[in-house]
Parts: C-alpha cells; structure tokens; sequence
C-alpha cells in the first residue's frame, strides 16, 4: 500500500533528509529545483509531498498523507486532533519567544497590567503564555514578517520563533522572554496507522533508530 509523507522546505525538509535515507528512502529529484509538489522517492512504495509547515498537520489529519513532519509550534497551533504522535525527531530546534522594540519597557508593561498588543502568527502559544502570566494581550493575527508589527508601532510585541537571534537584530528587536523550546515531530494518521502497518511500521522504526543513533 503506497505511503504519502507531508513535508514543509527549508530547515524541516533538509532535517529530514537523511532520517528518510535512513529509512531507504530517497526524494528522486533536487525539490529546490521543481516547481513540482509531488515527488517520487527511491522507494515506489513512497511518496513526498511538500505543503506549508503549518499545513503538515491537517494533510495528515484529513488523511491528504499518511505521516508528515511537524514543528511543535505548528503541531500546538493546529490542536493535534486525529493525530498519533509517536516520536520527537528533535530536529530544526529553535524556540518560541518574545520580543520587543529596543528600548521598549516590556518588564514595565506587564507588570503594570496594561493591555499589551500582540503581534503573532502563533495566536494560541501566545494567548496561553500571557493568560497563564494574567496579562491582558490584544491579539493580532500575521502570517509572515511579524517583526516588521513593533517597528511599524502596529504592536508592543511579537511572539516568534527563535534561532541564532540574528533577525531579531537586524531589525532592531530584543528578545524579552522564551516561551517554550521547539522541535519537529512525527505525526502519524491514525486511520493510516492501522490500515497501512505493514508499510508504515519500518519507516517509524528506521526514524526512531536514526534518531537515537544521532542523539547516542
Ligand atoms: P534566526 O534569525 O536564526 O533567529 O531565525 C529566525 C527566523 O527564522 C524567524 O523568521 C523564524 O520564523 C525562522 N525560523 C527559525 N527557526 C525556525 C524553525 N526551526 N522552523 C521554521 N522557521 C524557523
């Protein structure tokens, strides 16, 4: 029975390369040089679709694949429901913070407890950190660019992911406080985990040895 893994480019795609190598299994073409979105792999069984990372989940949720891999942040933002969780592949690590202007007194406004504005693509990481803080938060929902919303004067703060912090500096931000760590996790179809062991099966196992192996 043929596989259907979701994939997002960039960090998550090029991380699980070699997990998927690891697995026998081998994209046949160099996606940075397609404007496919379908792709065959070394493995007939096999194939990889790329959609956007925050897409990963409801693709494998509605059965659109089989497994995919997906940052937690995704993962937290879309819910999780349908979804069979078995492994953190603990690849493309980074952190959800916040940030702020420079010069701009974060530590002052919340404690105040002034409403604060906040600029996000990840409304309910965000909405769930400033409760539990008991901040009052004016949610603003982006899709890209957030560190342009405290710039602009649009908002007080954003909260985004996190890598080297070299974004945040060349636009003038300082991150004020971490969220939460992120890694990429499998997420598996629980239909397709039934119906589809015999094929499914080695491919978790092979991901859970490479990543154990990696991590040893
Ligand atoms: P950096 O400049 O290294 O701190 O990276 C921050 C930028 O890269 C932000 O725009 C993030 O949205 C993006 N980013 C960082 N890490 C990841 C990741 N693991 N997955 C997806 N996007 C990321």
């Amino acid at each position: 029975m043929s596989i259907t893994i979701a994939l997002s480019k960039g960090r998550i795609f090029e991380e699980t390369v070699p997990l998927l190598a690891a697995a026998g299994i081998v994209v046949t073409e160099d996606v940075d040089k397609s404007r496919k979105l379908i792709f065959d792999t070394t493995n007939p069984e096999v194939r990889v679709v790329l959609v956007r990372a925050s897409d990963v989940p409801v693709y494998v949720q509605y059965g659109g694949a089989d497994l995919g891999v997906s940052g937690l942040d995704s993962l937290i933002e879309h819910g999780g429901q349908g979804l069979y969780q078995p492994l953190d592949l603990q690849i493309a690590k980074c952190r959800v913070s916040v940030a702020v202007r420079k010069g701009f007194d974060y530590q002052h406004a919340v404690k105040q407890g002034a409403r604060l504005k906040v600029a996000t693509k990840y409304s309910t990481i965000a909405r769930d950190f400033f409760a539990e803080k008991g901040v009052h938060v004016d949610m603003i929902k982006l899709y890209g660019s957030m560190e342009l919303a405290p710039l602009t004067g649009m908002a007080d703060a954003i909260v985004d992911l996190v890598s080297t912090g070299n974004t945040l500096k060349a636009n003038d931000l300082v991150e004020v406080e971490p969220i939460m760590d992120i890694s990429s996790r499998l997420v598996v179809n629980q239909a397709s985990l039934k119906l589809k062991q015999r094929t499914l099966r080695p491919i978790l196992d092979a991901f859970a040895q490479a990543v154990a192996a990696k991590n040893a």
